[in-house]
């Protein structure tokens, strides 16, 4: 009895089941039909009715609305306040140092102060670890700015502006080393900055690499003698070669076989307002020279 009652009911699902599916196909064939009309009707623009006429109006009434949404959404909540807070690590000369005044100061500083002048917004800095940054973006600090590399990993956690600055990885040596191209480098003890592009690169070098808060602590050590060489970003690299004049030198990484990298600010993961307010800010600093002065006062300057 059971049985049959089960049966029953499975039929009848069965045919309700038809039966709807039947009727979605009458619905789908009958979305289908204005489609083909309104393609009609598109191609014989002359005739139009006054009620397609109206209906035109309407759609690019909703055209008009749906901008004013996009427009709204176009104001990045990290901006809302008035207040850009940037992350960096002011130990990487010329782009961020802290200057006599105990300031955050450098090219990076310099280049979001202008981003914040072109949105209209104050620039606040945090100088905190380089390896804090990237997870700190989006909760302590609304972007960083810190000669941060472009690499496939942060973009898991992190969007990046457009690149603002072409880098490679050098190799600050002891100035009687007989270090001079990558293989020379296998087992080595490397000293580098932590989580940095220069840790990546010791790792697949050898696995003695001593990792540092600062690039600056990795080369008083090599001058120490506790490390063979140091691998850090060319521009900080140079700065070091000049700090410690006679003591060390600085290779360039193409000589190793490193590859170029680009430095980009880095944005929280999805906030396209902001990342497209940033690009546009950089675009116009480019454009108006304001880069090129950056440059020249901190780069070039070095
Ligand atoms: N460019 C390197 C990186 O992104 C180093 C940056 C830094 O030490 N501030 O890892």
């Amino acid at each position: 009895m059971k049985k049959f009652l089960a049966a029953t009911l499975t039929l009848a699902l069965a045919m309700t089941m038809l039966t709807a599916c039947a009727g979605g196909d009458k619905q789908a064939q009958g979305a289908d039909e204005p489609a083909v009309q309104e393609t009609a009707s598109g191609e014989e623009n002359q005739e139009k009715t006054d009620a397609a006429a109206s209906g035109e109006q309407e759609a690019s009434q909703d055209a008009a609305e749906d901008a004013e949404d996009a427009a709204d959404a176009a104001v990045s909540e990290a901006l809302a306040d008035g207040v850009l807070t940037v992350g960096t690590n002011a130990e990487f000369p010329p782009f961020e140092y802290v200057d006599d005044n105990g300031e955050p100061d450098g090219f990076d500083m310099g280049l979001v102060k202008a981003i914040g002048e072109k949105l209209g917004v104050e620039v606040t800095v945090e100088n905190m670890e380089f390896d804090s940054l990237v997870s700190s973006i989006g909760n302590k600090i609304d972007i960083a700015a810190a000669g941060m590399t472009v690499t496939p990993e942060r973009s898991k956690t992190v969007d990046f502006s457009d690149s603002y600055y072409e880098a490679v990885q050098f190799v600050i040596l002891p100035a009687d080393s007989e270090i001079a191209q990558a293989s020379d480098l296998e087992g080595k003890t490397i000293g580098v900055q932590l989580g940095t592009t220069g840790d990546f690169t010791a790792e697949e070098f050898t696995e003695n690499v001593s990792r540092y808060n600062k690039a600056v602590d990795a080369v008083n050590d090599m001058i120490n003698g506790r490390v063979d060489c140091v691998i850090v970003d060319r521009n900080p690299a140079m700065v070091f070669e000049n700090r410690f004049e006679g003591q060390v030198v600085a290779l360039d990484g193409a000589q190793f076989g490193f590859e170029p990298e680009e430095y980009a600010i880095a944005i929280p993961k999805g906030d396209t307002a902001l990342l497209e307010a940033v690009n546009g800010a950089l675009e116009e600093i480019k454009a108006d020279g304001t880069f090129d002065e950056l440059v020249k006062t901190y780069i070039e300057a070095e």
